[in-house]
Protein backbone atom coordinates (compact mmCIF):
# COMPACT_ATOMS: atom_id res chain seq x y z
CA UNK A 1 0.00 0.00 0.00
CA UNK A 2 1.53 3.56 -0.54
CA UNK A 3 -0.54 6.78 -1.09
CA UNK A 4 0.78 9.94 -3.05
CA UNK A 5 -0.50 13.70 -3.90
CA UNK A 6 -0.62 14.40 -7.38
CA UNK A 7 -0.54 17.79 -9.23
CA UNK A 8 1.80 20.24 -11.13
CA UNK A 9 2.94 21.75 -9.33
CA UNK A 10 2.95 19.65 -6.21
CA UNK A 11 6.55 19.17 -4.74
CA UNK A 12 5.83 22.49 -2.45
CA UNK A 13 2.78 20.71 -1.21
CA UNK A 14 2.77 20.38 2.28
CA UNK A 15 0.22 16.98 2.06
CA UNK A 16 3.51 14.18 2.58
CA UNK A 17 4.35 16.44 5.85
CA UNK A 18 0.61 16.51 7.04
CA UNK A 19 -0.35 12.57 6.06
CA UNK A 20 3.55 11.54 7.43
CA UNK A 21 3.16 12.78 10.54
CA UNK A 22 -0.17 11.18 10.97
CA UNK A 23 0.36 7.69 9.58
CA UNK A 24 3.38 7.85 11.98
CA UNK A 25 0.88 8.70 14.93
CA UNK A 26 -1.15 5.74 13.55
CA UNK A 27 2.10 3.42 13.82
CA UNK A 28 1.42 2.84 10.25
CA UNK A 29 4.20 1.95 7.53
CA UNK A 30 2.78 3.51 4.86
CA UNK A 31 4.40 5.57 1.83
CA UNK A 32 2.95 8.95 1.24
CA UNK A 33 4.98 10.79 -1.57
CA UNK A 34 4.28 13.61 -3.69
CA UNK A 35 4.33 12.86 -7.40
CA UNK A 36 4.78 15.49 -10.76
CA UNK A 37 1.46 14.26 -13.03
CA UNK A 38 1.35 16.89 -16.07
CA UNK A 39 -2.39 18.15 -17.09
CA UNK A 40 -3.34 15.35 -19.71
CA UNK A 41 -1.48 12.57 -18.23
CA UNK A 42 -3.81 11.58 -15.88
CA UNK A 43 -5.06 8.22 -17.87
CA UNK A 44 -0.99 7.11 -17.76
CA UNK A 45 -0.96 7.78 -13.90
CA UNK A 46 -4.18 5.58 -13.00
CA UNK A 47 -2.79 2.82 -15.09
CA UNK A 48 0.73 3.58 -13.49
CA UNK A 49 -0.79 3.75 -9.72
CA UNK A 50 -2.89 0.69 -10.21
CA UNK A 51 0.00 -1.37 -10.98
CA UNK A 52 2.41 0.21 -8.01
CA UNK A 53 0.38 -0.26 -5.25
CA UNK A 54 -1.03 2.91 -5.12
CA UNK A 55 -4.33 2.00 -3.04
CA UNK A 56 -5.01 6.14 -2.53
CA UNK A 57 -3.59 9.46 -3.67
CA UNK A 58 -4.77 13.37 -3.22
CA UNK A 59 -5.14 15.72 -6.19
CA UNK A 60 -4.33 19.81 -6.54
CA UNK A 61 -3.99 21.60 -9.46
CA UNK A 62 -4.48 20.89 -12.90
CA UNK A 63 -6.46 18.07 -11.80
CA UNK A 64 -9.33 18.21 -9.57
CA UNK A 65 -12.13 18.18 -12.06
CA UNK A 66 -10.16 16.06 -15.34
CA UNK A 67 -10.16 13.29 -12.86
CA UNK A 68 -14.60 13.19 -12.65
CA UNK A 69 -14.48 11.67 -15.89
CA UNK A 70 -12.08 8.44 -15.43
CA UNK A 71 -13.07 7.29 -11.97
CA UNK A 72 -15.74 4.42 -11.54
CA UNK A 73 -17.67 6.08 -8.33
CA UNK A 74 -18.00 9.52 -6.87
CA UNK A 75 -18.87 10.61 -3.42
CA UNK A 76 -22.00 13.18 -3.44
CA UNK A 77 -20.00 16.00 -1.98
CA UNK A 78 -17.55 15.32 -5.10
CA UNK A 79 -20.88 14.82 -7.59
CA UNK A 80 -22.18 18.14 -6.23
CA UNK A 81 -18.82 20.45 -6.27
CA UNK A 82 -18.05 18.74 -9.49
CA UNK A 83 -14.43 18.17 -8.56
CA UNK A 84 -12.24 15.84 -6.01
CA UNK A 85 -9.54 15.81 -3.85
CA UNK A 86 -9.20 12.64 -2.68
CA UNK A 87 -9.35 9.32 -4.41
CA UNK A 88 -9.36 5.32 -3.49
CA UNK A 89 -9.09 2.23 -4.68
CA UNK A 90 -11.75 0.41 -3.48
CA UNK A 91 -11.93 -3.67 -4.56
CA UNK A 92 -10.70 -2.62 -8.48
CA UNK A 93 -12.81 0.70 -8.52
CA UNK A 94 -11.53 4.47 -8.39
CA UNK A 95 -13.59 6.17 -5.81
CA UNK A 96 -13.37 10.16 -5.96
CA UNK A 97 -14.35 12.09 -2.56
CA UNK A 98 -13.81 16.12 -1.94
CA UNK A 99 -12.99 16.62 1.46
CA UNK A 100 -12.19 20.28 0.82
CA UNK A 101 -16.20 21.49 1.95
CA UNK A 102 -16.40 19.08 4.70
CA UNK A 103 -12.68 20.21 5.89
CA UNK A 104 -13.86 23.68 5.85
CA UNK A 105 -16.75 23.34 7.81
CA UNK A 106 -14.60 21.17 10.41
CA UNK A 107 -12.46 23.59 10.99
CA UNK A 108 -15.26 26.46 11.35
CA UNK A 109 -17.14 23.99 13.83
CA UNK A 110 -13.55 23.63 15.55
CA UNK A 111 -13.42 27.42 16.32
CA UNK A 112 -16.98 27.28 17.88
CA UNK A 113 -19.02 28.78 14.68
CA UNK A 114 -21.35 26.23 13.84
CA UNK A 115 -22.73 27.21 10.21
CA UNK A 116 -26.64 26.24 10.52
CA UNK A 117 -28.75 28.66 10.79
CA UNK A 118 -26.01 31.29 9.49
CA UNK A 119 -25.99 33.50 6.67
CA UNK A 120 -22.70 33.58 5.30
CA UNK A 121 -20.89 36.34 2.68
CA UNK A 122 -18.61 34.23 0.83
CA UNK A 123 -15.96 35.92 -1.44
CA UNK A 124 -15.01 33.61 -4.60
CA UNK A 125 -16.17 31.01 -6.96
CA UNK A 126 -13.18 29.00 -7.74
CA UNK A 127 -12.71 25.76 -6.73
CA UNK A 128 -11.99 26.47 -2.91
CA UNK A 129 -15.49 28.93 -2.86
CA UNK A 130 -17.38 25.52 -4.56
CA UNK A 131 -16.77 23.41 -1.48
CA UNK A 132 -16.80 25.33 0.62
CA UNK A 133 -20.40 26.77 -0.43
CA UNK A 134 -21.65 23.96 -1.28
CA UNK A 135 -20.45 22.31 2.17
CA UNK A 136 -22.00 25.37 4.30
CA UNK A 137 -25.39 25.17 2.23
CA UNK A 138 -25.35 21.10 2.92
CA UNK A 139 -24.45 21.96 6.61
CA UNK A 140 -27.17 24.15 7.04
CA UNK A 141 -26.65 27.74 6.32
CA UNK A 142 -29.43 29.60 6.14
CA UNK A 143 -28.66 31.84 2.60
CA UNK A 144 -24.77 31.89 1.23
CA UNK A 145 -24.18 35.44 -0.97
CA UNK A 146 -21.58 33.77 -3.42
CA UNK A 147 -19.81 37.22 -4.26
CA UNK A 148 -17.61 36.74 -7.27
CA UNK A 149 -15.51 39.13 -9.42
CA UNK A 150 -16.78 37.05 -12.77
CA UNK A 151 -20.56 37.04 -12.16
CA UNK A 152 -21.06 33.93 -14.79
CA UNK A 153 -18.66 32.02 -12.41
CA UNK A 154 -21.02 32.88 -9.37
CA UNK A 155 -23.51 31.95 -10.92
CA UNK A 156 -22.81 28.83 -12.44
CA UNK A 157 -21.74 28.06 -8.93
CA UNK A 158 -24.91 28.59 -7.30
CA UNK A 159 -26.65 26.66 -9.77
CA UNK A 160 -24.99 23.65 -8.48
CA UNK A 161 -26.53 24.01 -5.07
CA UNK A 162 -29.51 21.24 -4.79
CA UNK A 163 -30.71 23.20 -1.54
CA UNK A 164 -30.62 26.14 -3.09
CA UNK A 165 -29.19 28.40 -0.34
CA UNK A 166 -26.54 29.90 -2.19
CA UNK A 167 -27.45 33.43 -3.95
CA UNK A 168 -24.72 34.98 -6.39
CA UNK A 169 -23.45 38.47 -6.13
CA UNK A 170 -20.84 40.92 -7.33
CA UNK A 171 -17.72 42.38 -5.73
CA UNK A 172 -17.59 45.75 -5.81
CA UNK A 173 -17.45 47.47 -3.19
CA UNK A 174 -21.13 48.71 -2.46
CA UNK A 175 -22.54 44.76 -2.90
CA UNK A 176 -19.76 43.46 -0.60
CA UNK A 177 -20.87 46.03 1.77
CA UNK A 178 -24.83 45.02 1.43
CA UNK A 179 -23.76 41.28 1.92
CA UNK A 180 -21.72 41.51 5.12
CA UNK A 181 -24.61 43.72 6.61
CA UNK A 182 -26.67 40.74 6.42
CA UNK A 183 -23.81 38.24 7.58
CA UNK A 184 -22.90 37.04 10.91
CA UNK A 185 -19.72 34.95 8.86
CA UNK A 186 -17.63 36.20 6.16
CA UNK A 187 -15.57 33.55 4.00
CA UNK A 188 -12.74 34.63 1.92
CA UNK A 189 -12.13 32.20 -0.75
CA UNK A 190 -10.57 34.43 -3.40
CA UNK A 191 -6.37 34.26 -3.76
CA UNK A 192 -6.78 38.12 -2.65
CA UNK A 193 -3.87 38.50 -0.09
CA UNK A 194 -2.21 35.23 -0.60
CA UNK A 195 1.59 34.74 -0.60
CA UNK A 196 2.93 35.02 -4.16
CA UNK A 197 -0.61 36.83 -5.24
CA UNK A 198 0.18 40.40 -6.50
CA UNK A 199 -3.19 41.29 -5.75
CA UNK A 200 -5.39 43.03 -2.44
CA UNK A 201 -8.18 44.13 -1.25
CA UNK A 202 -8.99 47.63 -2.68
CA UNK A 203 -10.52 48.43 0.81
CA UNK A 204 -11.55 46.72 3.69
CA UNK A 205 -14.90 48.91 4.64
CA UNK A 206 -17.31 45.78 4.47
CA UNK A 207 -15.71 44.73 7.18
CA UNK A 208 -17.11 47.65 9.02
CA UNK A 209 -20.58 46.08 7.64
CA UNK A 210 -20.45 43.34 9.34
CA UNK A 211 -22.54 42.74 12.31
CA UNK A 212 -20.91 42.99 16.11
CA UNK A 213 -19.66 39.13 16.91
CA UNK A 214 -19.81 38.43 13.35
CA UNK A 215 -16.89 36.12 12.67
CA UNK A 216 -14.49 36.60 8.99
CA UNK A 217 -12.47 33.05 7.88
CA UNK A 218 -9.69 33.41 5.40
CA UNK A 219 -9.19 29.65 3.61
CA UNK A 220 -5.42 31.02 2.80
CA UNK A 221 -3.07 29.67 5.34
CA UNK A 222 0.32 31.10 4.24
CA UNK A 223 0.65 33.71 4.97
CA UNK A 224 -0.79 32.68 8.33
CA UNK A 225 -2.50 35.96 9.12
CA UNK A 226 -3.60 38.03 5.97
CA UNK A 227 -4.15 41.45 5.53
CA UNK A 228 -8.20 41.03 5.47
CA UNK A 229 -7.64 38.92 9.09
CA UNK A 230 -5.42 41.71 10.60
CA UNK A 231 -8.03 44.34 9.28
CA UNK A 232 -10.97 42.30 10.90
CA UNK A 233 -8.78 41.30 14.37
CA UNK A 234 -8.17 45.46 14.47
CA UNK A 235 -11.86 46.13 14.35
CA UNK A 236 -12.62 43.45 17.09
CA UNK A 237 -14.29 40.55 15.16
CA UNK A 238 -13.24 37.06 15.64
CA UNK A 239 -11.01 35.28 13.03
CA UNK A 240 -9.41 31.84 11.90
CA UNK A 241 -7.23 31.13 9.15
CA UNK A 242 -7.28 28.36 6.48
CA UNK A 243 -4.36 25.96 8.51
CA UNK A 244 -7.72 24.44 10.32
CA UNK A 245 -9.47 23.57 7.24
CA UNK A 246 -6.45 22.36 5.56
CA UNK A 247 -5.71 20.09 8.17
CA UNK A 248 -9.38 18.59 8.49
CA UNK A 249 -9.60 17.77 4.73
CA UNK A 250 -6.45 15.95 5.41
CA UNK A 251 -7.65 13.88 8.30
CA UNK A 252 -11.08 13.36 6.15
CA UNK A 253 -9.09 12.34 3.45
CA UNK A 254 -6.58 9.99 5.37
CA UNK A 255 -10.27 8.52 6.79
CA UNK A 256 -10.86 8.03 3.58
CA UNK A 257 -7.80 6.03 2.30
CA UNK A 258 -7.78 3.72 5.38
CA UNK A 259 -11.48 3.30 5.03
CA UNK A 260 -12.08 3.49 8.78
CA UNK A 261 -13.24 5.87 11.33
CA UNK A 262 -10.25 7.72 12.92
CA UNK A 263 -10.55 9.91 16.42
CA UNK A 264 -9.77 13.18 14.18
CA UNK A 265 -9.46 16.07 17.20
CA UNK A 266 -5.75 13.77 17.89
CA UNK A 267 -5.30 13.32 14.18
CA UNK A 268 -5.69 17.19 13.35
CA UNK A 269 -3.70 18.03 16.39
CA UNK A 270 -0.76 15.77 15.03
CA UNK A 271 -1.53 17.51 11.33
CA UNK A 272 -1.36 20.76 12.95
CA UNK A 273 2.07 20.23 15.09
CA UNK A 274 3.41 18.67 11.52
CA UNK A 275 2.82 22.11 9.87
CA UNK A 276 4.11 23.91 12.99
CA UNK A 277 7.63 22.11 12.11
CA UNK A 278 7.63 23.38 8.75
P1 LIG B 1 -9.14 29.53 -7.96
O1 LIG B 1 -9.97 28.35 -8.31
O2 LIG B 1 -8.11 30.02 -8.89
O3 LIG B 1 -10.16 30.75 -7.61
C1 LIG B 1 -9.63 32.03 -7.33
C2 LIG B 1 -10.76 32.96 -6.91
O4 LIG B 1 -10.18 34.22 -6.57
C3 LIG B 1 -11.78 33.23 -8.02
O5 LIG B 1 -13.06 33.39 -7.44
C4 LIG B 1 -11.28 34.56 -8.60
O6 LIG B 1 -12.28 35.34 -9.19
C5 LIG B 1 -10.80 35.26 -7.34
N1 LIG B 1 -9.81 36.30 -7.64
C6 LIG B 1 -8.55 36.12 -8.08
N2 LIG B 1 -7.96 37.33 -8.26
C7 LIG B 1 -8.89 38.27 -7.93
C8 LIG B 1 -8.89 39.69 -7.93
N3 LIG B 1 -7.80 40.40 -8.28
N4 LIG B 1 -10.02 40.34 -7.53
C9 LIG B 1 -11.12 39.63 -7.19
N5 LIG B 1 -11.18 38.28 -7.17
C10 LIG B 1 -10.08 37.61 -7.54
O7 LIG B 1 -8.36 29.26 -6.58
P2 LIG B 1 -8.78 28.27 -5.38
O8 LIG B 1 -8.15 26.96 -5.58
O9 LIG B 1 -10.24 28.38 -5.18
O10 LIG B 1 -8.00 28.97 -4.15
C11 LIG B 1 -8.45 30.20 -3.61
C12 LIG B 1 -7.76 30.46 -2.28
O11 LIG B 1 -8.14 29.46 -1.32
C13 LIG B 1 -6.23 30.40 -2.38
O12 LIG B 1 -5.70 31.49 -1.68
C14 LIG B 1 -5.84 29.11 -1.71
O13 LIG B 1 -4.62 29.22 -1.01
C15 LIG B 1 -6.99 28.91 -0.72
N6 LIG B 1 -7.24 27.47 -0.45
C16 LIG B 1 -7.13 27.03 0.82
C17 LIG B 1 -7.38 25.70 1.12
C18 LIG B 1 -7.24 25.23 2.54
O14 LIG B 1 -7.25 24.01 2.78
N7 LIG B 1 -7.14 26.12 3.51
C19 LIG B 1 -7.75 24.82 0.10
C20 LIG B 1 -7.86 25.30 -1.21
C21 LIG B 1 -7.59 26.64 -1.48
P3 LIG B 1 -12.71 35.14 -10.76
O15 LIG B 1 -13.64 33.97 -10.79
O16 LIG B 1 -13.32 36.43 -11.12
O17 LIG B 1 -11.41 34.87 -11.49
Amino acid sequence: MRLQIIGDPVLHSKSPAIHGAMLKALGLDIPYTPQVVRRGELPQYLAWARENGVTGFNATMPHKEDLLPLLDELDPAARTVGAVNTVCLREGKWVGFNTDGAGAVAALEGAGLNPAGLTVALLGAGGAAKAAALALSAAGAEQVFVCNRTPDRARALCARDPLGRLAPEGFDGETLRRCAARSRLLVNCTNLGMAGCPNQFEDFSFLDALPRGAAVFDAIYHPARTELLAQAEHRGLSTLNGLPMLVNQAVLALEHFLDRPLDRPAMAAVAAAALNQM
